[in-house]
């Protein structure tokens, strides 16, 4: 007898350390002599790279330079002025240290040089658990899953995010749990994806609302960070549909930043797809504490004071009708079937801000 739809899976799992402390960064070189790299490239930002000065000492000769470049997207130009760094100054491993642009442009790196890549991740992107890497040539986004490009270690420090501007961390935040909602809807989701994202949607979701009153409690930090980590997991494991594809869209063609442009649109895209995805969508409301999914969705952007409306990131009415046709350019998989009139009336009560008005 064959199973019903979405009870079959396939699941593999990668060679991954994973150390979460506070202070986890102080065992860098140890992580690093373990790696069996003897010398090491920090991938970053400027602010990701004053954060980390005080670390690079206590490598020694371990530590071969710093590329602080890294900007959101990875561009082409920027993989080719990194990639200069490494022919000069031959490491053995990446240390990518930041949020999801650092570690993007380590996975490109790695793309092209075959190095291993230890991460240190200071927000909530999540992307230091996936193999998905991404590189933006002239305003197009290139994008694809490759194994060697999964970071090997991760050291996650909670006390490294303390100082991620509050509406910084609710915006990256909410992209981690859309990484959960998407994950829990997949059409190759498994029992450890569900279960990772609907644990790591609760831990978010819980402990945000405290990361936005008090940045600094280190408690609710490692339970966002924690999130964070379990959501990117899940994303790891799963396919991304339509809400991912929307993001892209939106954030490339107006230039938006990436986590807000995520949590403005998820609970407009989370009603979208709730009559398709029953089983999902009971599970990410129990994951918020909520009676419904997208209306817990909204409610979690009020309590922390993001915006609700795509109006309100800038975008123009008129800009929809494109949203739509870039959208529909390539196929991709989401539990509800797409088509041009259904995908334009969710935009249209996105750039509003009014749930009712998806259909
Ligand atoms: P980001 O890395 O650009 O960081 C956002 C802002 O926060 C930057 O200004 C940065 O300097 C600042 N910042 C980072 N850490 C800080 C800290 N601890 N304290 C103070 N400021 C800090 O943005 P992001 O949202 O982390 O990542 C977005 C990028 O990651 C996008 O390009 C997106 O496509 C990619 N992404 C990739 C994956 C994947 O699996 N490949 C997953 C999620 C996101």
């Amino acid at each position: 007898m064959n199973l019903p739809h979405g009870k079959a899976f396939l699941h593999e799992t990668r060679e991954l350390r994973v150390r979460f402390r506070d202070g986890a960064v102080r065992h860098l070189s140890e992580e690093l002599e373990r790696l069996g790299a003897a010398r090491v490239l920090l991938v970053t930002t400027s602010r990701g790279a004053a954060e980390a000065a005080p670390l690079l000492g206590s490598l020694g000769d371990r530590w071969s330079g710093t590329y602080d470049g890294a900007r959101v997207h990875v561009p082409r130009e920027v993989v080719q002025a990194a990639r200069r760094q490494v022919e000069q100054t031959a490491p053995e491993a990446l240390l990518a240290w930041g949020g999801g642009s650092a570690v993007g442009l380590a996975k490109a790196l790695a793309l092209e040089c075959d190095l291993p890549i230890l991460a240190v991740p200071t927000t909530y992107s999540g992307s230091e658990m996936t193999s998905v890497w991404g590189v933006t040539d002239r305003g197009r986004k290139t994008t694809g899953r490759e194994d060697r490009v999964a970071p090997r270690v991760i050291l996650y420090d909670p006390r490294l995010t303390v100082n991620l501007p509050e509406r910084t961390s609710a915006a990256s935040g909410m992209n981690a749990v859309a990484h959960g909602v998407e994950a829990l809807y997949a059409r190759d989701a498994s029992p450890l994806s569900s279960l990772l994202a609907r644990e790591g949607i609760r831990r978010m979701a819980g402990a945000l609302p405290t990361v936005v009153d008090r940045p600094g409690d280190l408690s609710a930090r490692g339970d966002a960070l924690c999130g964070a980590h379990l959501c990117g997991w899940a994303l790891d494991m799963a396919s991304m549909g339509l809400h991912h594809k929307l993001c892209h869209v939106v954030g490339g063609t107006f230039d938006l930043p990436h986590a807000l442009v995520h949590a403005v649109l998820l609970p407009y895209v989370t009603a979208f797809n709730a009559p398709a995805a029953p089983e999902g969508m009971l599970s990410v409301a129990e994951a918020l504490g909520a009676d419904s999914a997208p209306e817990g969705l909204l409610a979690l952007n009020q309590r922390l004071g993001l915006p609700l409306a795509l109006a309100d990131l800038g975008v123009g009415r008129t800009d929809l009708d494109l949203v739509v046709e870039l959208a529909m350019r390539q196929s991709y998989p989401n539990p509800r079937p797409l088509e041009r009139g259904g995908i334009r009336v969710l935009l249209g009560a996105a750039w509003i801000g009014d749930l009712s008005g998806v259909r």
